[in-house]
């Protein structure tokens, strides 16, 4: 395809090109036909499994293979209907195998679309996020350090951007990018510094361009073959259980061919016991196990989205259980991230101010007289910094029209709400940012960066030029040589430097964040290249306190965390005496807890850091680099960490952590690609849901090993045991296959989506090196279906005592009874206690499934023309009252015992 070398188009002609203005993007709609003309914005891709060959792939398993060539023999034999009904059987287990398979992958597709990046793009004059995927040539695209560049895009603006191309031109550093036109034409894509590519991530600083190119036509496009990774979605139970069902399979076949050698042995037909013997290995296989892990995981998963937390790596569900700690981040985390000034400190005086939310009205007051921001030079100025250092914008929500219209001056932020909350402050003072940045033009911008904790801008006005700074008050203090106090520009002594100091603690103490702002004004000539440059020998201006309020969920959220045995540290780059208070209304920060701040924790050795990392709970000052240590350092200590970021520099420690979360909203791409958690609403809170969704699953999976190998074992006991006292076969091929097909089948789907226990968050996070069968889960499979096997065999063997002319009665009898005890068992294996301890009707689903199964039951008795096919006959009231006692006793039995035992139980419990 012939293409436009973008790069050496100069800007006004890229505008004019896609018929777009640096102010207003495309117009809405224009949007539509863009999208038709070039289609969506992704790159094609590879082809996933189609469900011909997913539903094909069920019947891979060798020994359905066996099954059917078994099948095939008895259909020659001429044993029509045993062969049509073991086919029947095989395609509804093969058909349920694909309903599973196909419902996992469907999830696990949605999912991944649900954690495509966006993009923020100016449409019809306002800044709005889209998903990446929606982007359009011409669209204008805003860029900033964490993003994935979402298409090729021909740059008109950037401050001090950098962008990393390794994924197109395998350079690892990052490329420094302009706007300027490059007039040669056939130069390499890592010299194109004015293009910006799809899929390469902004490492530092902002800039703005016009998309020229989407989907397949990006040079991304033009290696997508090569990039395409199909991602391992395995999670570490499922690897075990993979390993475990190779174990089982080897079992079965060594006890499936005992029962088939001890059978002929004494005396029973070699064709019938290989019948028998295969149709026992298909029904104790377990060869559903890992698909109905996938569905309880993939299940689960939905949920947690309905709870708002996105997961990005399906691992990280079982790990989320076994959490012991969780790190996170104070602002819109903790906090609902919604500021308001409320204090000023300047000229060395305090400054009260009005006002709530966005509406930009409120006044400002002295100690108790109102102040008149026009005539206040110092709070003049420390506005006009405030609004000139800054890239967030006030607007006023004109509401919807029509019936739903909403009422004119409904005021919201776009952009930083550190920011926003800033511009509001001024508006408030009757300073607009858009009116003051039309007399000062921006000529630079040393973007904001957590480790540095500023923001600064080159201003300039005729023959005037200003560097204007604002950043974290104590760091931006030791960039200051003076300051502005009762009028005038001072040198900054040390005494006035902590009159400083003092000002900025008692704001601190009262839970405000703060803010302080400096200038300097250049001398003509004067070259700033770098942020140091700017930075230094500064003037002193103010603070501004804003308040940021706890989220009023997280409170709750952190005492379900302590019942439920995880520790909550918050981590934070504000200044400590704030992050204490906010930590202390939160109860993070109990009496013996200690703060520590980016300083002790850089001044600490490890062995140290070591000691008392297990009593920090709040960091203060941080910056994201030591987020890394602090995670290293928990897990030396034996803890499963949870860790959230928003940053690009909050990314290696997202991914080192246990389980990284990244902010849905306020996250940069870059966070997200390495975070498995993915939170949609930027919320503790949710942290906490979704840890309790993670140990519900896990439970869960528990759950239906449980009922799926207690009731194989039932059944190869059943046979074995019949084999070894010489009796009849209890159970002919095509019962053990309905058995395998109808009670094991759906009630161990019903399982997998059980509600929790109630103790759920009241338990400590599990060993996240616990075995499967841990806690007693071993015992109960064997215990339980030993009993099975052995009521059933009981039934048997009464029934065909009292009537030895009527084995098939018998055999009924003992098909019913497998039937039954696995029915009543099932609802056993909710509690890891007992039957008792659960509301039986709960599971709306498990009783559904129960109770179809029985029908079913029911069918293949009475239904007369059913009775040749599964060898059953009418049993009476009186058989139904034997079969239900003896399903009754593996589950009663062991719950009246856990019963009788309990208290003892909880005492212990309750001494421990
Ligand atoms: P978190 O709790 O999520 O770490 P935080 O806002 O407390 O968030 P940072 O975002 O790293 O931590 O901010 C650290 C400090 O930098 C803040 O206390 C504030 O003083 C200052 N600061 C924050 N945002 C800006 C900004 N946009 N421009 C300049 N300074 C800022």
């Amino acid at each position: 395809m012939s293409k436009q070398k973008w790069h050496t188009i100069p800007k006004e002609l890229i505008l004019k090109e896609f018929h777009v203005t640096e102010e207003q993007g495309l117009r809405n709609d224009a949007i539509h036909k863009l999208m038709e003309k070039y289609g969506r914005n992704q790159l094609e891709q590879k082809q996933s499994m189609s469900p011909i060959s997913l539903f094909l792939d069920q019947f891979k398993d060798f020994m359905v293979l066996v099954l059917l060539v078994a099948t095939l023999i008895s259909g020659l034999l001429g044993e029509y209907t045993d062969a049509i009904t073991i086919i029947a059987i095989v395609i509804m287990n093969a058909v349920l195998g694909f309903v599973q398979e196909f419902r996992a992958e469907k999830s696990l597709q949605a999912l991944k679309e649900m954690a495509a990046p966006h993009a923020r793009v100016i449409r019809s004059g306002k800044v709005t996020s889209i998903p990446a995927v929606e982007v359009v040539p011409g669209d204008l695209v805003l860029l900033e350090s964490g993003d994935r560049v979402p298409a090729d895009i021909r740059l008109i603006k950037t401050y001090a951007l950098y962008i990393e191309e390794s994924a197109l031109t395998g350079e690892s550093v990052p490329v420094n990018k302009q706007e300027d036109v490059i007039p040669y034409e056939d130069i390499p894509l890592g010299d194109q510094k004015n293009m910006a590519f799809m899929g390469t991530l902004v490492t530092r600083g902002t800039g703005v361009g016009v998309v020229v190119e989407t989907g397949m036509n990006t040079e991304m496009g033009k290696i997508a073959d090569l990039i395409q990774s199909t991602e391992e979605v395995e999670t570490p139970l499922q690897r075990r259980l993979e390993q475990l069902g190779k174990i089982l399979i080897i079992i079965s076949l060594i006890l499936t061919a005992l029962v088939v050698v001890t059978g002929i042995w004494h005396g029973h037909n070699a064709y019938a016991m290989f019948l028998a013997g295969v149709s026992l290995a298909v029904a104790a296989i377990p060869e559903g196990l890992p698909a109905i892990v996938t569905v309880a995981l993939a299940l689960g998963v939905q949920r947690m989205i309905k709870r708002k937390a996105i997961v990005r790596k399906l691992p990280s569900v079982e790990t989320l259980g076994c959490a012991t700690v969780i790190c996170s981040d104070k602002t819109g985390t903790l906090t609902q991230n919604k500021m308001t000034v409320t204090d000023l400190w300047i000229d060395g005086e305090e400054i009260k101010v009005t006002g709530t939310g966005y509406v930009p009205s409120g006044e400002f007051f002295l100690r108790s007289n109102k102040v008149n921001p026009e005539r206040n030079v110092p709070l003049k100025q420390l506005l006009e910094i405030s609004v000139l250092c800054n890239n967030a914008q006030l607007v006023e929500d004109h509401g919807k029209k029509g019936f739903f219209k909403r009422s004119k001056g409904d005021w919201d932020i776009q952009g930083d709400p550190t920011e926003g909350a800033l511009v509001v402050l001024a508006a408030k003072a009757n300073i607009h940012k858009k009116e003051l940045e039309q007399l000062w033009v921006r000529k630079k911008e040393f973007p904001f960066d957590s480790s540095r904790k500023m923001m600064s801008v080159i201003v300039e006005k005729k023959d005037q030029r200003f560097v204007v700074v604002k950043g974290a008050p104590d760091v931006l203090l030791d960039r200051c040589s003076s300051i502005i106090l009762n009028g005038h520009v001072m040198s900054l002594t040390p005494i006035i430097k902590n009159q400083v100091k003092l000002a900025i603690e008692k704001m601190a103490s009262r839970a405000l964040r703060n803010l302080g702002f400096a200038y300097k004004e250049l001398t003509k000539g004067e070259v700033i290249v770098s942020e140091e440059d700017a930075e230094k020998n500064l003037t002193f201006v103010g603070i501004a306190g804003m308040i940021d309020p706890p989220r009023e969920e997280v409170k709750k959220a952190i005492q379900t965390c302590k019942n439920a045995g995880i520790k909550t540290v918050m981590i934070t780059g504000d200044h400590q005496t704030t992050a204490e208070a906010i930590a202390k209304t939160l109860n993070i920060l109990p009496p013996h807890g200690l703060t520590v701040n980016g300083q002790d924790l850089y001044n600490m050795s490890n062995t140290e850091f070591m000691e008392k990392v297990d009593d920090i709970y709040v960091y203060a000052r941080v910056s994201p680099e030591h987020k890394l240590r602090i995670v290293k350092a928990l897990q030396a200590k034996g803890h499963v960490v949870a860790m959230t970021g928003d940053g690009v520099n909050d990314a290696p420690a997202i991914k080192a952590a246990d389980i990284g979360i990244s902010m849905g909203i306020t996250g940069t791409d870059v966070s997200k690609e390495a975070s498995s958690l993915v939170l949609s609403d930027d919320n503790f809170a949710t942290i906490v849901a979704a840890i309790e969704e993670g140990r519900g699953i896990y439970d869960n999976i528990r759950k239906f090993i449980r009922y799926l190998l207690a009731s194989n074992v039932g059944e190869i006991l059943t046979m074995f045991f019949a084999m070894l006292m010489g009796l009849p076969l209890p159970l002919v091929p095509i019962q053990i296959l309905w058995v395998n097909l109808v009670t094991d089948g759906l009630p161990a789907m019903a399982l997998g989506v059980d509600p929790a226990e109630e103790d759920i968050m009241n338990r400590p996070p599990r060993d996240s090196k616990e075995n499967v069968f841990a806690r007693g889960l071993g015992w109960k499979i064997i215990s339980r279906g030993f009993l099975i096997g052995l009521v059933t065999l009981g039934v048997f063997w009464l029934t065909w005592q009292t009537e030895p002319e009527n084995l098939i009665k018998a055999q009924t009898m003992a098909f019913s009874t497998l039937v039954m005890a696995q029915l009543i068992h099932v609802f056993d294996c909710r509690s890891d206690k007992s039957v008792f301890h659960r509301n039986l009707f709960e599971n709306k689903y498990l009783v559904f499934a129960a109770l179809s199964s029985l029908l079913l039951l029911l069918g293949v008795i009475y239904i007369e023309p059913l009775q040749p096919i599964f060898r059953t006959v009418s049993l009476t009231l009186s058989d139904w009252v034997l079969i239900t006692i003896a399903g009754a006793i593996p589950t009663v039995g062991f719950g009246l015992a856990n019963l009788i035992y309990h208290p003892k139980f909880l005492m212990k419990k309750v001494s421990n």
